[in-house]
């Protein structure tokens, strides 16, 4: 039988079906058993009224049964299944699940975010976050829809490019191939967006990732966020106002219809006004600011074209001109303004244009530059050497190849449905973000890199500044995780013997970090010291052909260190780590942290949870 949907059960009275789905909620009582599922689509009621059903609370089911109309006065009217249930005639659990880090039936806004982001494919079961998630890929697909009907082209552009500034730092990736040299994420697709103008695309769009190395702020993610980039050809800076405002118009009339717009068309304010009447160039116009559902959209337009330059200036604040450009260099000069440039270039406009929404700065864009020697005059008044002038030397050769006056516009999405969907917080409409410091959600980026890596890059760190020494390294981890741990200073050791020797420690409570090759991949294992690695196991659980230990020349490569002075954190050299279970027979686990004269105790249980290793059978002892 085919699966049913939780949210067609209401169609499917008296008839029998199949669920999938994790258990939400289960009550025994007195021999009847209740359970709610929940699956993408609802979640249900469902009954057992002979027996009480052993099974937790987001375990993976499958279940059998026939749909009841519930008698009129049990009818749940929060639930959009609330005038059915299931009644279970067989259940099979498909998976079991651990108790959960924290609860998914609240908002989640009480919960601690480091937590939060750990598991937040966890977090996401909430219905606020996968709600949230479901409406951005609405608002995206809309989009897509609206541009690719009016004759938009949606084209993607590299991610391993050079700098297109945007004012902020790049975050830089080297080359293997070239070492020594890097490639840049784009800030934005920029240049590219006016390259394809110059290859006669005309209407181009995409939802892109961008990325800028700004220190974060309240309402800027860190590192990355998306954008609907935009460029046409041949168009005015009305034209560019005109097909947003009625994009999101359209956009929020659809899949926000609770939602009302303050002001249709939408307010125009010249940057001068903005600043001298609100004193800020994003003002908040809602007429009623605790409206939850006001949206009070409008253009800022008539921004100058320069700003006094300061150090805090990312744009390559070169320090030799006193302009930074107060969008982006490739933001045209009103035409009106032109001949200010040499005189007075603090008093030319730019044909710019910011959206705003309630207070939040949306997105930006102009009409662009498309005569290179005006081109050529901005890079010299924001103080471009010869060679910054160098690195952008594309685009003046492309302009010189019969380039279409042009213009666009970038708004961001991650902003656009934190204002959309009320959160108070870019994160919650972000699958996977950041956390503020730029750590990653889930997976533990960034990371080091392991030797060898740095090796074929031609990179070296250098031992200033950046922590690179493995020890420091272990003890920042521990700290940033929270555990409590002790530093035991000793003589020089080279095994296990004698470090629990030296440090009174009991054998079985040396965590022995061992390197090996399975099938050439390099991973650790980790075995309490009074045991040996059982090969057999390890391979049958790696299903892997050849496993072998490192050689020790091998392990100071992989490593840096030398063999009896290596930690069991495997994520410190980016390799997979497996641990032997039996480690954790012990209360206490202590390792050689880097140096063969030091030695970090801590409880074997922190080290479990800090470790993300793969528990199970790799060890034997002598006699097995
Ligand atoms: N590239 C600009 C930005 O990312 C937007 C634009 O001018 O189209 O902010």
């Amino acid at each position: 039988m085919q699966r049913t949907l939780i949210f067609e059960t209401v169609n499917k009275i008296s008839e029998n079906v199949i669920i999938n789905g994790w258990v939400a909620k289960v009550r025994n009582h007195g021999g009847i058993s209740f359970m709610d599922i929940r699956d993408r689509s609802g979640i249900i009621q469902c009954v057992c009224m002979e027996r009480n059903i052993e099974v937790n609370t987001e375990n993976v089911v499958e279940i059998a049964g026939i749909i009841k109309k519930r008698p009129e006065k049990m009818v749940n009217p929060k639930i959009s299944t609330g005038s059915v249930e299931l009644e279970i005639k067989k259940i099979k659990i498909l998976t079991k699940s651990l108790e959960l880090p924290f609860p998914i039936d609240t908002d989640g806004y009480e919960l601690d975010e480091e937590q939060r982001l750990k598991y937040r494919y966890v977090d996401i079961r909430r219905q606020r976050l996968s709600r949230n998630l479901r409406i951005r890929s609405q608002v995206t697909t809309y989009i897509r829809n609206f541009l690719t009907e009016r004759d938009f082209v949606e084209i993607e552009t590299p991610m391993l490019t050079k700098t297109t500034p945007e004012g902020a730092r790049d975050f830089i990736v080297p080359s293997r191939l070239q070492k020594g040299k890097f490639y840049a994420l784009p800030q934005s697709p920029q240049q590219y967006k006016q390259l394809l103008m110059v290859a006669g695309i005309e209407k181009y769009f995409q939802i892109v990732r961008c990325f800028r190395d700004e220190d974060p702020r309240a309402d800027r993610a860190y590192g990355e966020f998306t954008q609907l980039d935009l460029e046409m050809s041949f168009v005015t800076q009305e034209d560019i106002l005109q097909l947003i405002e009625k994009l999101f118009t359209s956009m929020v009339l659809k899949i926000f219809p609770g939602k009302k717009i303050s002001q249709s068309p939408w307010p125009r304010i010249p940057h001068k006004e903005a600043i001298s009447s609100y004193g800020t160039d994003k003002p908040d116009l809602r007429k009623n600011k605790n409206d939850k559902d006001e949206l009070a959209f409008a253009w800022i337009i008539g921004f100058p074209l320069f700003m006094k330059q300061t150090k805090d200036d990312y744009f390559h604040g070169s320090g030799r001109a006193k302009f930074a450009p107060s969008h982006h260099m490739f933001t045209a000069p009103h035409p009106e303004d032109i001949h200010l440039l040499d005189k007075d270039p603090l008093n030319v406009r730019g044909l710019q244009h910011d959206l705003v929404l309630n207070g939040y700065e949306v997105g930006g864009g102009s009409i662009r530059i498309h005569d290179p020697k005006i081109q050529e005059k901005v890079f010299d008044l924001i103080g471009f050497s010869q060679n910054q002038k160098e690195q952008f030397k594309h685009i003046l050769t492309a302009f010189k190849f019969g380039v279409p006056p042009h213009g666009g516009i970038a708004p961001g999405i991650d902003r656009l449905l934190m204002v959309l969907l009320g959160e108070p917080n870019l994160r919650e409409v972000i699958a996977f973000p950041m956390t503020s410091s730029g750590q990653t959600a889930v997976m533990d980026a960034p990371s080091f890199a392991t030797n060898n890596q740095l090796e074929e890059l031609g990179i070296k760190i250098q031992d200033t500044e950046i922590i690179t020494d493995l020890y420091d390294r272990i003890v920042s981890l521990l700290k940033e995780k929270k555990v409590v741990f002790h530093v035991l200073d000793h003589e020089v050791v080279h095994t296990s013997k004698q470090a629990a020797i030296v440090r009174g420690t009991k054998l079985s409570e040396g965590a022995k970090a061992l390197i090996l090759f399975a099938d050439g991949r390099e991973i650790m294992v980790v075995i309490p010291a009074d045991l040996k690695l059982n090969m057999a196991k390890l391979k049958k659980y790696l299903n892997a052909g050849d496993v072998r230990l490192a050689k020790a020349v091998e392990v100071k490569k992989i490593t840096g260190i030398e063999i009896g002075a290596v930690p069991p954190y495997g994520k410190l050299f980016n390799l997979p780590l497996y641990i032997d279970k039996r480690l954790f027979e012990n209360n206490n686990i202590v390792y050689n942290a880097g140096l063969h004269t030091k030695s970090i105790k801590m409880k074997a249980n922190d080290f479990k949870i800090t470790a993300s290793g793969v528990l199970g059978d790799f060890a034997k002892s002598e006699n097995d």
